[in-house]
């Protein structure tokens, strides 16, 4: 199996990106697959999420796109069989503006993921919320991206711009970039208005919009405090039930 490098990404907050790249590794880790899970934002949300305590690590994303340590110096275990990690602190923060004076500032997480690409069957990465260089590095890096959009009303707000960056990502840095999917996420269907977006979100990305719609479980915004993915923090939850969806579908798209 190709690896598959996919970026999760909106330049939104809120959206559900680092509970998505957490337990969709963990749900991917749990069908068998070797999985990386790269945090690439310097809240370290990812890295707290799965277990890690930040201020106990030594190194983290932040000396390998900066002081070029490799990538097996900074990846640590979880407690979760087949997934593995690349925390991130506060520190990283400093990293888009210490790239700017870089050679080959956006390529430089590919290159070090060069190294260890072979020993994972999904890498993810966990962008932050801002179409920076750290958000540069993890879509010149990946073979996908994977956009979730949160099923509210400024929905598609801030979606031209990011396809626009996408475009112009493909056309000087990645040409192979492939847009997995945009994944709805907090999907509540009292209302109107959700139902509503999803259809406007279908009609912005046909074709492209993941069946798997992730609705709101509380389970799900209470598993990251315990340093536990969702099909670890409470297996039967309807919460791990979506995610676990998401996995099967993510492997048939593959
Ligand atoms: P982002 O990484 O895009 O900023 P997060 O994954 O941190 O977004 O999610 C934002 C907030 O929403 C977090 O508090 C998270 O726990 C919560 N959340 C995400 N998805 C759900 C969901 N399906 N149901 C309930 N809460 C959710
Ligand atoms: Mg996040």
């Amino acid at each position: 199996m190709i690896t598959k490098v996919i970026a999760v990404a909106n330049q939104k907050g809120g959206v559900a990106k680092t509970t998505t790249a957490i337990n969709l590794s963990a749900c991917l880790a749990e069908l068998g697959k070797r999985v990386l899970l790269v945090d690439l934002d310097p809240q370290g949300n990812a890295t707290s999420g799965i277990g890690i305590s930040k201020h106990k690590l030594i190194r983290c994303i932040y000396d390998v796109l900066i002081n070029d340590v490799s990538l097996d110096q900074v990846i640590q275990k979880t407690d979760q069989k087949n997934l593995k990690v690349v925390p991130a602190r506060i520190q990283l923060a400093g990293a888009e503006i210490e790239l700017v004076s870089q050679i080959s500032r956006e390529g430089k997480l590919r290159c070090a993921l060069e190294d260890v690409k072979g020993n994972y069957d999904f890498i993810f990465i966990d962008c932050p919320p801002s179409l920076g260089l750290l958000t540069l590095n993890a879509l010149t890096a990946a073979t996908d991206v994977l956009i979730p959009i949160q099923c509210e009303y400024y929905a598609l707000e801030g979606l031209t711009l990011l396809m626009k960056t996408l475009e112009s990502v493909r056309k000087h840095l990645n040409p192979d970039l492939n847009i997995l999917g945009a994944l709805l996420t907090m999907f509540d269907a009292r209302t109107n208005l959700a139902i509503q977006v999803v259809d406007e979100v279908k009609g912005y990305f046909p074709q492209k919009v993941f069946k798997t719609i992730i609705s709101r479980n509380v389970r799900l915004s209470e598993a990251p405090s315990h340093g536990k993915p969702i099909n670890s923090y409470d297996t039967r939850s309807r919460g791990a039930e979506v995610y676990r969806e998401l996995a099967k579908e993510v492997l048939e798209r593959g």
